[in-house]
């Protein structure tokens, strides 16, 4: 019981559940020695080393996972698919021109949008894809068990779904915009993430080159377009 994470569930006078931490003492009474166990209500305590944890794993602003924490799950699955011999795909997702957004609604309104982006995107992908806020308005996807057709496909299902939005804002106001992604895709053994992410990355700043709103594929060194916007 000395795990300051560990508790034993127990039950409050008035009926509720509480979380309690136990000391056990080792007291001589005259005879001999007992053993007594001091309960003390560390529900506070738990809840509060839950909202820690909580928070350092996810962003802020979208309740995405954040980078640091996404790593940490990408650097597993990583090695998962090295073991196992199967396909890791990365998107790399960056609004475009988003600074101006930003111009023209004002910055808590472009908070409004990047709250919206991330959950609209969050929502095209399967339960076991991890996703992140890289920072500012740039996200990376991860999508184990999938090879670049299958991951093209996506990207292009989280492009479009974007294009199609109309985002609210206050006082009536709507805001639409369009999104450039990079997308890589390797076979284990031997991947190593920080490059599969680099390679997404570079084919991403492909597609801003190429006129923004599209999805490029890289195919190692030589990114090439794989989808035209559709207007
Ligand atoms: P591009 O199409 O080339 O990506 O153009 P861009 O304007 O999206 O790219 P740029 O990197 O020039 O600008 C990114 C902008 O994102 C600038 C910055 O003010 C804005 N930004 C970054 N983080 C936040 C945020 O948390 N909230 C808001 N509202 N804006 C943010
Ligand atoms: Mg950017
Ligand atoms: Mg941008």
């Amino acid at each position: 019981m000395g795990d300051r994470k560990s508790f034993i569930v127990g039950r409050h006078a008035d009926g509720h559940e509480i979380k309690l931490g136990a000391s056990i003492v080792r007291v001589h009474n005259g005879n001999g020695y007992v053993y007594a166990a001091i309960l003390r209500d560390v529900s506070w305590r738990i809840e509060l080393l839950d909202d820690l944890s909580e928070q350092a794993r996810l962003d802020p602003l979208t309740g995405q996972l954040n980078r640091r924490s996404f790593l940490e799950i990408a650097a597993n699955e990583c090695e998962r698919a090295n073991r196992h011999g199967t396909n890791l795909a990365c998107l790399f997702l960056d609004i475009d021109r988003f600074k101006a957004l930003n111009d023209c609604f004002g910055h808590s309104s472009g908070d409004i949008i990047l709250r919206k982006f991330a959950e609209l995107a969050r929502n095209d992908l399967r339960t076991i894809d991890s996703f992140c806020r890289w920072g500012g308005e740039e996200f990376v996807a991860l999508l184990p068990q999938t090879d670049l057709e299958s991951a093209i496909l996506v990207a292009e299902r989280v492009r479009r779904t974007v294009e199609a939005h109309t985002f609210a804002l206050p006082d009536t106001r709507t805001a639409r915009l369009t999104v450039s992604i990079g997308v890589s895709d390797a076979t284990g053994p031997g991947i190593d993430i920080s490059e599969q992410i680099r390679q997404a990355d570079d084919a991403m700043y492909k597609a801003k080159q190429q006129g923004r709103n599209r999805v490029i594929a890289s195919t190692g060194g030589q990114p090439e377009q794989i989808a035209e916007p559709s207007r």
